[in-house]
């Protein structure tokens, strides 16, 4: 593995190509091992519009999509390099037709694989496939504990009954389930019953992620942010039911920055233990990346090997480590914990990548972004913006029920 990072593809790569650049930059460059496992945004297309939608505002049209030919490289190239797992999400990766087939590569070049999906397009039969194919894992995301609210935030009508069915098929087959539920002030009431819905669906693992605002979700911050009581009620609930189903159902909580005192360490820290590729076949430091305008991401259809990207490419090295920070990050004690929080949140809330993620309270815009936060989850303006290729559509007053 450590020669082929050292090399990248020697055969294909010209000598001058971005060393000498990032040398003449003096790029911080060193060396990161390549993740264990790595993300591979099939498509953007989805049939729900979820309007905290982690995928860019600037979604990858269909016709830019990598072809199952060069997702078949890809995938045999991550092998090579020594990736284990590989997660097959999108936009909704049962949209691509050759989803089995690039299930059955995945196996074929022993890449464990996980199918991360919103499953209202899936079939018993096409689900059975995949098994077959040998996919190791299904994750499927839900919307709330019932149609009233799920299909509403999903906008699509029968998604969640939709996704029930699918949970069930999943464990008939004998694949292991994990539960995503992306939480936010509309659907936190549910949480109690979203956790025995796991539950009573036989899934290993809940994931209950508060909702993370950049892209579409920074569009809906108005009618997603959650209420200070919201969230303590939710680590109350949480906390006690990790405790009840320890050993039934493993629970995972992420709090939503806006309410924490630091930052998380966003992604393990830029470039240091995960990328993810686009649909169109950009690589990239995390899947909300493209959203920070002025940084330039390679491409596995370049000249470049997938190796080389990681080690050498100037978007992955502009801010890893610690030397590009600035104050206060630059002095901070907890700098090699966090690694100064999200660069997409501190590029979309602060105008600049490398400024400290307000999120933190030591960062001059903290106070004045969680004030505005804490008076918007208090309007209650609930209409969400649908995420679509159209650039959004607002909720009707006859869809929001109000
Ligand atoms: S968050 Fe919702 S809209 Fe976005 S890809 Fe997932 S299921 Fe589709
Ligand atoms: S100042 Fe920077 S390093 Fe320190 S806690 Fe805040 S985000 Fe983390």
């Amino acid at each position: 593995m450590s020669d082929i990072l050292a090399d990248g593809k020697a055969a294909g790569t010209a000598p001058s190509d971005g060393l000498a650049v990032l040398e003449s930059q003096r790029s911080t460059a060193e060396t990161f091992g390549i993740p264990l496992a790595v993300l591979a945004e099939l498509t953007h297309r989805c049939p729900l519009q979820c309007p905290y939608c982690s995928n860019p505002i600037e979604l990858d049209r269909g016709g830019s999509e990598l072809t199952t030919e060069e997702w078949k490289k890809v995938l045999s190239e991550l092998a090579e390099i020594g990736v284990l797992q590989i997660h097959f999400s999108g936009g909704e990766p049962t949209a691509r037709k050759d989803l089995v087939e690039l299930v059955q590569h995945a196996t074929d070049v022993g890449l464990y694989s996980n199918l991360i999906t919103s499953a209202v397009l899936l079939t018993k039969e096409k689900l059975s496939a995949l098994a077959d194919a040998g996919l190791c894992h299904v994750q499927i995301s839900f919307q709330g504990n019932e149609p009233m609210v799920a299909d509403r935030v999903a906008g699509l009508k029968n998604a969640h009954e939709k996704k029930i069915e699918a949970a069930k098929w999943t464990r008939e087959l004998d694949l292991p389930l994990t539960v995503n539920a992306v939480m936010h002030r509309q659907n936190l009431h549910q949480l109690q019953d979203i956790i025995q819905m796991a539950v009573d669906l036989d899934a290993d693992r809940l994931e209950v992620a508060n909702v993370q605002y950049y892209g579409w979700a920074l569009k809906n911050r108005a009618a997603l942010m959650p209420t200070l009581e919201q969230i303590e009620e939710s680590s109350r609930i949480v906390e006690e039911a990790a405790t009840r189903l320890k050993g039934i159902l493993a629970i995972d909580y992420v709090v939503p920055d806006y309410y924490a005192l630091r930052p998380k360490k966003c992604m393990g820290g830029w470039g240091r233990q995960f990328f993810n590729i686009s649909p169109a076949g950009k690589v990239l430091p995390c899947h909300a990346a493209e959203s920070i305008t002025g940084l330039e991401f390679e491409s596995v259809r370049s000249n470049h090997s997938i190796a080389w990207i990681w080690q050498h490419s100037e978007a992955f090295n502009r801010y890893r480590g610690t030397g590009w920070m600035k104050e206060p990050c630059k002095s901070c004690e907890f700098r090699e914990i966090d690694f100064g929080g999200c660069r997409c949140q501190a590029f979309a809330l602060t105008g600049d990548a490398g400024n400290t993620d307000p999120a933190c309270t030591l960062s001059p815009r903290h106070e004045e972004i969680f004030k505005q936060a804490e008076r918007e989850a208090a309007a209650h303006q609930d209409r969400f913006l649908y995420r679509n290729f159209a650039g959004g559509t607002l909720e009707t007053e006859g869809e929001h029920g109000a």
